[in-house]
């Protein structure tokens, strides 16, 4: 009984494992924790520096409220902190954007267009379920018996 219980175990942690999206998300995590290390160098490394440049060196950790003491609002450096997330959000939206549109890339098979129904009496292209002409407003009889809904539309 309890052997049989242990091999449960043991062959449920084995499904659970070699379930896909446990791999999946241990190499998505894996890969996050990289591509972190590289967004953040990308904002840190080469963004930041930029737009030191375009704001004339201006460092946003100067800006702090002196409170009593020792303490102080460190308002500069959350405001650095915000610019810091804006830039990776934006950073990551153009990578994934960039990825998006390497996938959207592959030609899709185009499904092989069939021959329109046309209306038996006046050969306008209508709906496969239509009923009624748009056109000439004339009933439309069901493939089967189109034959002889002709036969009778010229006896006519
Ligand atoms: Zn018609």
């Amino acid at each position: 009984m309890a052997e049989k219980k242990k091999k449960g175990l043991i062959q449920e942690f084995k499904e659970f494992i070699s379930r896909g999206s446990v791999i999946d998300l241990a190499v998505g995590v894996i890969i996050g924790t990289a591509f972190t290390a590289i967004v953040n160098s990308l904002v840190n490394d080469i963004v930041m520096p930029l737009i030191g440049l375009l704001t004339g060196g201006l460092d946003f950790s100067m800006f702090n409220i002196k409170l009593t003491g020792d303490s102080a609002l460190m308002l500069g450096s959350f405001i650095g902190a915000v610019i810091n997330f804006l830039l990776i959000a934006l950073v990551i939206f153009l990578v994934v954007k960039g990825i998006n549109s390497i996938h959207l890339k592959k030609p899709e098979p185009e499904e092989p267009e069939k021959a329109p129904r046309l209306c038996p009496y006046c050969r306008t292209e209508i709906a496969d379920d239509a009923t009624r002409c748009p056109h000439c407003t004339s009933i439309l009889p069901d493939d089967a018996c189109a034959d002889e809904a002709a036969a009778r539309a010229e006896a006519k």
